[in-house]
């Protein structure tokens, strides 16, 4: 697709400019022009008084042939030079689909002075491609994904995946737009059908009522993000025979400067990495009770987590909801309390080790993928619970 300007029509009126939500049309020497920065969102459109402004859909004009590509790429993440975890759990899932597809896995990773790169080959890397620049070193979206959509047009990886993080999720979908390719975003499985060499790309849909799984079989690469913590890293290091190739870009433009990072201290624990998680729902019935299941997380030494209705009626902190519209979390031990279990809560920590639900109601949806349920009230069992775990740490 394109965003066709139809400049005998065009009046420079303006109008369209403040209509474009990133910022991508300009008047430049007399003439409307379109900014690379431009997603085809198609806001512009409808706001143009002369209809000068067309989404033009445009036909590729060879057809992709799929045995041109190959392999598997993992954008991985680094932060302040350190790789994220995110990427031994994504190089972990593209282990399992290249031995299906009997092809190699290649790490991309950007930055400019990332410690232990090598790491990438034992969590399931065959080769690493570091793209290294000192101007590169924070993320930003117009350089990094430049340099990888060259990249991918370059060496046709058939499968590219990255994480449902704040940076993949907007990193690869500007990528896709790059490549021509489509994007399945936030899945929640991955396979491959090896006959047609496509992979079957999962995730919830219409509001977390159906598993969709979605294929690609026009275009290549076939692109996803998957949701952190969803997918685990490989169990045993990987024997990698392959290497960390470096490699330089031409420009590193971005109009995006970098000024400080700032974290986000609003949780104490960032539930994604928690190996316990406590997690008080709608059934706390007030804000105030919340002080119940910070008890019993500080005795388990967990981390709070929350149900959206709970962060809706301004209980708690968005950063502790757990669910499709939240974190996707996978600790060791989950406790849910005075949540029912709806399927958009279910599909944020069912992969969770242990589940302990405490609920009144004996048919709340919870119950079914608990390992240990708990008919009764909240109120009575969790001071209970705190109790005899401190009795049994002796505090
Ligand atoms: P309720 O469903 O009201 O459940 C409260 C439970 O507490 C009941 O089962 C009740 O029996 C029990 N209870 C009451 N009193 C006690 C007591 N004293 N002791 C023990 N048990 C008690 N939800 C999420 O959590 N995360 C998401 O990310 C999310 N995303 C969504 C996205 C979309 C597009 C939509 C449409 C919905 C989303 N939801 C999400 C909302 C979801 O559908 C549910 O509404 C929500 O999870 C319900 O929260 P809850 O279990 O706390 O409340």
């Amino acid at each position: 697709m394109a965003l066709k300007i139809d400049h005998d029509a065009c009046t420079l009126c303006e109008d369209c400019i403040p209509s474009c939500p990133f910022a991508s049309l300009e008047i430049q020497s007399g003439k409307l022009i379109v900014l690379e920065s431009c997603t085809l969102c198609g806001a512009c459109v409808p706001v143009c008084p002369v209809n000068a402004l067309e989404v033009e859909e445009i036909e590729r004009s060879v057809a992709i042939n799929p045995d041109e590509w190959r392999g598997i790429w993992v954008i991985t993440e680094q932060r302040n030079g350190l790789i994220q975890s995110c990427s031994a759990e994504l190089l972990g899932a593209a282990r399992g689909l290249a031995t299906k597809l009997d092809v190699p896995v290649t790490a991309v990773l950007i930055g400019g002075n990332v410690s232990e790169p090598g790491t990438l080959l034992g969590a399931g890397a065959d080769e690493v491609l570091y793209v290294k620049n000192e101007a590169l070193s924070h993320f930003g979206v117009e350089p990094y994904s430049k340099v990888i959509a060259d990249l991918i047009n370059k060496r046709k990886p058939e499968i590219v995946l990255g994480a449902a993080t704040f940076i993949g999720r907007s990193l690869l979908s500007r990528i896709a737009v790059k490549v021509h390719a489509g994007l399945t975003a936030d899945c929640t499985g991955l396979d491959i059908d090896t006959e047609k060499r496509l992979l079957q790309q999962t995730r919830p849909a219409f509001g977390g009522n159906i598993m969709a799984t979605i294929i690609c079989p026009e275009h290549r690469p076939q692109m996803a993000t998957v949701r952190p913590k969803v997918m685990k890293p490989l169990s045993e290091p990987y024997n990698s025979s392959g290497a960390v190739t470096e490699l330089s870009v031409d420009s590193t433009d971005n109009r995006v400067k970098f000024l400080e990072f700032v974290a986000d201290d609003t949780s104490q624990i960032n539930i994604s990495e928690a190996d316990i998680i406590v997690t008080g729902g709608r059934g706390l019935a007030d804000p105030k009770n919340f002080s119940l299941i910070q008890e019993l997380a500080e005795v388990l030494g967990g981390a709070v987590g929350a149900s959206r209705s709970a962060v809706d009626a301004g209980w708690i902190n968005y950063s502790h909801q757990v669910g499709q519209t939240g974190r996707t979390v996978s600790p060791k031990i989950y406790i849910a309390l005075g949540v029912s279990g709806a399927i958009q809560h279910l599909v944020g920590m069912q992969s969770s080790d242990y589940i302990i639900a405490v609920n009144k109601d004996p048919n709340a949806p919870i119950f079914k993928v608990a390992d240990v349920g708990i008919v009764g009230d909240l109120f009575e069992v969790v001071p209970k619970l705190v109790s005899e775990i401190k009795k049994r740490k002796g505090s």
